[in-house]
């Protein structure tokens, strides 16, 4: 027997309204870097998990992919640490990803406009084989995609399959209804069709839909900065160095990108340009060839100089946390729970140790023989990403805070404190592990 509560107005007219069971157990909207790999995390959960995405599956032949590898850059990338690899290695995605263009960074080098601080990373000192890598976001999702196609392909002999893909849907609106004392959720597509599950949760990124339609409060204010993104081509060889340069009007960064999947080496980086308003608004409406000259000026003419840059992007930095990951039956995850300042590239790393720790939950929970939607195991999650990620927003904000316009005094402290993280080479060790996540 089916209870439901009335639907708003704007919902489109669905007859199959009534007593449809649930499509799935665990129903994840947003196939992004962070809703693929938590669908891939629940393989073996013992849950039927649902994945549901506005765009198309990204899947392409051999072909595609490796004609793919001669074209352009993706203007997005991310920096992943050891942490979300070892991730992507247990859901059989690392393996791809190394055959695709990606960096493992091994040098990153820190420092300020006014002023001498400086600090060096440096993979060797911490007996690790690089800091990081560098990979495109298209880079990454079309090797989830492809997991998740071969996962589709798999079940397709097997007698019970774990895994429903719902592409090129929308979410538009929700509806809470009970079935048989449960909580069920449906969920209204844009194509007139509905999705339903028990436990809804959100990887539908920044802008989250569904966090606004079920009215997560959040905390959120704007840096008063832009970021600018593209791809440039520099002089000299990045030689596998990440260099971050905090400039009085907001950090700018050099992300070395690979030439080929066998080829980290090169001449190509990714750069993030975080700057005030004005002073962005000023380096978009910039010709190519004054870009190029302004920004190698801005990273002191850093790997010989900028030669050229791709077309650039820019949007309007936010921070965003969630007051609550959970509510009801619908738990946030990455991206749609937070966003940070992209300056220590730690965005996605942090939506990947929220799947570690929504699969770990949902899995002891299966293990006692708990529904997924159990208000115990969903505040569980809750409780272990919370803290961790406010605190990692704290540390970005104070980062900001602290190489912004500042008086001389604290530019002195400041530059004393990068000095003295550069002199003391365990300080440098452990800072260097922590941004590695390890
Ligand atoms: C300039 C910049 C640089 C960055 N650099 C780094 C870095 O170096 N390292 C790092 O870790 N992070 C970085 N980040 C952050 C990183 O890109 C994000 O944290 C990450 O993409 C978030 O992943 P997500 O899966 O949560 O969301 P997204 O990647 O935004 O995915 C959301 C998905 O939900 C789908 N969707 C949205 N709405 C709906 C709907 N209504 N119905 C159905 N589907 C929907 C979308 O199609 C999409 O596939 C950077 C971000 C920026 C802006």
């Amino acid at each position: 027997m089916s209870k439901s509560k009335p639907l708003p107005s704007a919902l489109p007219d669905s007859s199959e309204i009534s007593a449809a069971p649930a499509d799935c157990d665990v129903l994840i909207v947003g196939a992004g870097l962070v809703g693929a790999t938590l669908a891939l995390r629940l393989r073996d959960s013992g849950l039927r998990v649902g994945l549901l995405d506005k765009g198309a599956l990204q899947a392409p032949s051999v072909s595609d992919a490796l004609a793919r590898q001669d074209q352009s850059f993706d203007p997005r990338v991310v920096a992943l640490t050891a942490q979300s690899q070892q991730l992507l290695e247990r859901i059989g995605v690392w393996s791809k990803l190394t055959q695709a263009r990606h960096c493992p960074y091994t040098q990153m080098r820190v420092w300020e406009q006014d002023g001498t601080g400086e600090v060096e990373f440096n993979a060797e000192e911490i007996y690790e084989p690089s800091l990081g890598t560098i990979i495109e976001n298209s880079v990454i999702v079309t090797a989830l995609h492809t997991r998740l196609a071969e996962c589709l392909h798999e079940q397709e002999s097997a007698r019970a399959k774990w895994l429903t893909l719902f592409m090129g849907r929308s979410v538009l609106q929700l509806e809470q209804v009970e079935q048989a004392g449960r909580p069920l959720t449906r969920l209204h597509c844009d194509d007139g069709r509905t999705v339903s599950a028990p436990l809804i949760i959100a990887a539908d990124g920044g802008n989250s839909r569904l966090r606004d339609l079920v009215g997560f409060e959040t905390r959120e204010w704007d840096y008063g900065q832009k970021a600018i993104v593209t791809t440039i081509r520099t002089r000299k060889m990045h030689d596998r160095t990440a260099l971050q340069r905090f400039l009085s009007t907001g950090p700018l960064a050099f992300l070395p990108l690979a030439e080929s999947g066998d080829k980290p080496q090169g001449h190509h980086c990714s750069i993030v340009w975080s700057a005030d308003d004005a002073r962005a608004d000023e380096l978009m409406a910039c010709s190519d060839q004054a870009f190029n000259a302004q920004l190698s000026r801005a990273m002191e003419g850093a790997f010989g100089g900028v030669e050229w840059s791709d077309t650039r992007y820019v949007f309007s930095l936010r921070q965003r946390h969630a007051k609550h990951y959970v509510q009801g039956n619908i738990v946030l995850v990455g991206d749609a729970a937070h966003t940070i300042h992209p300056l220590a590239g730690q965005g996605v790393n942090l939506g990947m140790l929220d799947v570690v720790a929504i699969a770990e939950e949902l899995e002891g929970g299966v293990a006692a023989r708990r529904r997924p939607e159990d208000p115990l195991v969903l505040r569980r999650y809750q409780r272990r990403r919370i803290g961790p990620n406010l605190a990692m927003m704290g540390l970005m904000e104070g980062f900001k805070r602290g190489f912004g316009e500042q008086p001389v005094a604290v530019r002195w402290l400041r530059n004393v404190g990068l000095h003295s993280v550069n002199r003391v080479s365990a300080l440098r060790k452990a800072l260097a592990r922590r941004a590695l996540g390890t």
